[in-house]
């Protein structure tokens, strides 16, 4: 078009351009030219023009430029004059009108004055091309512009609804959802179809327009959702009246004429449907039905992160290891029960007996075995309304609601702790064969705190009572959980600066009444407190870490003791070992260093451990011991008959050279029964090759009991009390002195 103005523009200075020439060029230019004057009375059309405008000729009446556009086309009327007035050429789309048919012919123009010689009135010269082909590719694009808009729009909400995805709760995530369907899709309806469990029918959730709630949504070929749903597919109803895959008659009571279902998945499986109805026929098309897709897309990512938030939730509210509630939840438990009117809340804490050594000796493997089958026992020896946690290590939690009184929370204790102790040993493995057990029942205004810490001190108590029991909280607990935490701290404090110290009980041979050995036995008294039981401090340090400490003071000082004593005397030193301190690796190294610190010599050792250390026998107890032995220290065993079988130790353990009879035994020796036990024990000793100690010794008739059974050593009141070093030290110059 540029090219046919500037061929115009040159009309007049291109002597080469004839009228002639230029007449042919009119004719033949398959664009329309126009010649027009200021007035608006046009000259002259060109036959492709005429042709457009639908004309055999200009009418003799003359036609002015106004008539041959449309009125939209003369939209553009203003601003083309304008423009010729002013930079003398436009250039632009308008509308021609065709004559004959009065239809708009969309064409693209360029118009332009022609200058003429002086005197000539200027000429509009308006070159015209046909634009219909042009226009339906332009109608083509502007459809094309308006679906790229459209998408914008749905990119664009979807883009809202993932953001909402993320931070909204679900059902205002659902009501965002239906709403941004039916308003993009342009349907009146929207909601989310699930199905009623069991019912074989759907109900409709967050729904953008009030659908008739007493119409039955039917579940599989009943409904279009139920159809989708069945058929885990994308389900488009076209029309309802050509509808034959599903019954209809829902959307008909509804008012509807097509509509779509969605289905929404989730990792577990589907989950509903996004469903979309219309008034009208064919309301989902292919464009629609991706959006609809889309929208499904996100909630199926939002249920899902909501069952991860679950899982989750669940995760950190549960013991990886067991599976069974955690600290966490079972706090909540407590306190929801602690809410409830609804009878009283027992807790039931327990701590697995000696799991340490399990977990030492065997490996951490088998202690994650262990107490996996002991959480699983204790789930099955438990109501089905009482909740089992884990609190961490090896302390589990029951809490019992509706609980009446203390005596039923015993009741429940105690058929615990039977239906453990009933299923002791699985598949071989060493299993926690018990647990102790604190009671606490929760008062009119006890607070969870208060009733947590009842239950463990109970459970300290029924700790100390022997392992596999239980103890219902008794308020003198408080008051030993205040003397433990400040015995323990004074303790610490006293070993530190060395106020304890060590008496020592003769133990004498029973021919020749002569002390061969003392025992070593530690004192302590407290400034504020007095004298403190050494079966308290010796617990206290147990409970409270202090082992070790306590155990290498005593085995320190006696050895330096007994290095003293040899100067003059050959006696032997008996000390008290823990059980924690047996079951510690580094015990042996520790023995040994202590030994060459203070130049006591291995055979003027001897070390006394209780049998209780034996509940549960393990490779680490054995090697422990076998360290010793082999180090040369002798090793007794303690308590004899105290309640635990000990006699089999002997066998299967054949470390000990000794051990000493309980007091206990001692006592009973006036009665022919008793005496007929001792014997026995002094016969099964003598099979195995190990000295019998009689322990406790008070009376003479107890002495020559034991001296008729064959006890070797006799240790007790009667033969010398505890002494400090001073008296005992005087004891052994006596007997030094004394006739051998
Ligand atoms: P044990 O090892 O069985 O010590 C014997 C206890 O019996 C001592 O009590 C002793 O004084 C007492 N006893 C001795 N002869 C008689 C008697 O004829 N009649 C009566 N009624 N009692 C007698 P003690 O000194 O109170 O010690 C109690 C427990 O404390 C000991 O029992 C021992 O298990 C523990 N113990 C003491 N010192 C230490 C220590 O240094 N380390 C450790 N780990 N435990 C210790
Ligand atoms: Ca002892
Ligand atoms: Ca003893």
């Amino acid at each position: 078009m540029s090219d046919a103005h500037a061929l115009a523009l040159s009309v007049v200075t291109d002597p080469a351009l004839d009228a002639a020439v230029l007449r042919s060029l009119l004719e033949r230019s398959p664009d329309m030219i126009m010649l027009s004057e200021f007035s608006g009375a046009v000259v002259h059309v060109n036959p492709v023009g005429l042709t457009l405008l639908g004309l055999a000729a200009l009418p003799a009446a003359g036609v002015t430029t106004a008539e041959v556009f449309t009125t939209r086309g003369l939209e553009v009327a203003g601003d083309v004059e304008a423009a010729l007035r002013t930079v003398g050429h436009w250039q632009g789309r308008t509308e021609l009108r065709h004559f004959g048919t009065d239809v708009g012919v969309p064409v693209a123009l360029s118009t332009f004055v022609v200058r003429r010689s002086r005197g000539t009135p200027d000429l509009i010269a308006t070159i015209i091309r046909d634009r219909t082909h042009g226009h339906r590719r332009d109608a083509d694009l502007v459809a094309a512009a308006r679906s790229a808009l459209r998408s914008a729009a749905e990119h664009r909400a979807l883009a809202e609804l993932s953001g909402l995805a993320v931070s909204a709760d679900m059902p205002s995530l659902l009501v965002a959802a239906t709403s941004t369907a039916a308003t993009v899709v342009g349907v009146e309806s929207a909601a989310i179809a699930r199905s009623v469990e069991d019912a074989g029918t759907l109900r409709f959730d967050a729904v953008t327009r009030e659908l008739r709630p007493d119409v039955v949504i039917a579940a599989g070929t009943g409904s279009l959702s139920g159809y989708a749903l069945a058929h885990h597919e994308a389900t488009v109803c076209v029309d309802t009246r050509e509808e034959s895959r599903f019954d209809v008659s829902a959307m008909n009571l509804m008012g509807y004429r097509s509509g779509a279902a969605v289905p929404i998945t989730t990792g577990a499986g589907q989950w509903g449907a996004l469903i979309v109805f219309g008034t009208e026929p064919s309301v989902v098309g292919e464009g629609e039905l991706t959006f609809l897709s889309a929208v499904a897309g996100v909630l199926s990512g939002a249920l899902e992160r909501v069952d991860l938030d679950r899982r989750l939730h669940r995760r950190s509210m549960h013991d990886p290891l067991t599976g069974l509630p955690n600290r966490a939840l079972v706090y909540e438990a407590i306190d929801s029960a602690l809410a409830d009117e609804n009878g009283s809340v027992a807790l039931l804490l327990l701590d697995v007996d000696d799991f340490k050594i399990i977990n030492d000796s065997l490996g951490h493997d088998a202690g994650d075995r262990a107490l996996v089958r002991f959480a699983r026992r204790l789930v099955t020896a438990t109501r089905p309304e009482d909740m089992v946690a884990r609190l961490g290590g090896d302390e589990f939690l029951i809490v019992c609601s509706g609980v009446e009184d203390a005596s039923h929370a015993e009741r429940l204790a105690a058929h615990v702790l039977t239906a453990l102790a009933t299923t002791s040993t699985l598949d071989g493995a060493p299993t926690p064969v018990s647990a102790s057990m604190g009671v606490a029942v929760s008062e009119r205004d006890s607070t969870r705190r208060e009733l947590l810490r009842r239950a463990d001190l109970a459970m300290y108590r029924a700790k100390d009572t022997g392992a596999g029991g239980y103890a219902v909280f008794d308020p003198d607990d408080l008051y030993d959980a205040d003397r433990v935490r400040t015995l323990s701290v004074d303790l610490r404090g006293a070993l530190a600066r060395d106020e304890l110290s060590l008496h020592y009980q003769p133990v004498v041979d029973v021919g020749t009444g002569r002390i061969v050995a003392v025992e070593a036995l530690a004192r302590w008294t407290h400034p504020s407190l007095g004298p403190i039981a050494p079966s308290e401090f010796v617990a206290v340090a147990e409970r409270t870490g202090l082992t070790t400490p306590l155990g290498e003071w005593s085995l320190g000082s006696a050895c330096r003791q007994v290095v003293q004593w040899r100067r003059f005397c050959d006696v032997s030193v008996r000390v008290n070992i823990s059980g924690l301190q047996l079951r510690d690796p580094a015990f042996p190294a520790r023995v040994a260093a202590t030994l060459r610190e203070t130049g006591a010599l291995p055979g003027e050792v001897g070390l006394e451990i209780t049998e209780t250390v034996w509940l549960a026998d393990t490779g680490r107890v054995a090697a422990n011991l076998s360290a010793l032995r082999d180090l040369g220290v002798a090793l007794l065993l303690d308590d004899v008959g105290k309640g635990y079988n000990s006699l089999s130790y002997l066998e299967r353990f054949p470390v000990f050279e000794s051990f000493k009879i309980d007091k206990a035994y001692i006592d009973a020796v006036s009665t022919p029964r008793g005496r007929a036990v001792v014997s026995a024990i002094v016969l099964l000793a003598k099979a195995y090759d190990v000295t019998v100690v009689g322990e406790g010794v008070e009376t003479l008739e107890q002495w020559e009991a034991l001296a008729a059974a064959g006890c070797d050593l006799v240790q007790g009141f009667l033969l010398g009390r505890p002494a400090d070093v001073a008296r005992t030290t005087a004891l052994l110059h006596e007997q030094a002195a004394g006739p051998v």
